[in-house]
């Protein structure tokens, strides 16, 4: 705990809506999990180069400047363990309950991609939102877009 943001995390914040910057503040202070701001706000280009790669699935990404504010609206979070960033289920949801307390400190809705969930006002534990999710989308007969680093501002 006492984690401190980066000058990369930093620099990614530039641009992205001050409530959302403001609960990624929160939540590096009290997460038991250190982590990096690897993405916020994205240009089209490379929002395209995203979808062309198939890193990403659509160009309404919230990660682009969204017309009614002006800022990004999507962080996001990747473990940061060992001088490294992994993309590891288990520090993914430390930080999820971290970003999950510091949007309700600071009355703050966010969704999280790892259930496409509304999180700030949910008491489940995050795994379960993960399974439930996808056991829905399993049902629907669709495949679940499970991206557990992604946290955006409804
Ligand atoms: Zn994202």
């Amino acid at each position: 705990m006492g984690f401190k943001l980066g000058r990369h995390s930093k620099a990614e914040l530039k641009g992205v809506h001050p409530d959302l910057v403001a609960v990624v503040k929160r939540a590096i202070e009290i997460s038991e999990q250190d982590f990096t701001v690897h993405d916020g706000l994205r240009s089209k280009a490379e929002q395209r180069e995203y979808v062309d790669r198939g890193v990403s699935w659509t160009m309404k990404s919230k990660h682009l400047k969204q017309k009614a504010t002006g800022f990004g609206h999507a962080v996001d979070l990747v473990p940061y363990i060992n001088g490294k960033l992994r993309w590891e289920w288990p520090a993914i949801h430390l930080i999820a309950s971290a970003m999950r307390q510091a949007a309700k400190e600071l009355g703050v809705k966010i969704r999280w991609g790892g259930c496409w969930e509304r999180l700030d006002n949910s008491t489940l534990n995050t795994e379960i939102m993960v399974e439930e999710y996808t056991a829905r989308k399993r049902r629907q007969g669709k495949r679940p877009s499970l991206d557990g680093p992604h946290y955006e501002l409804m």
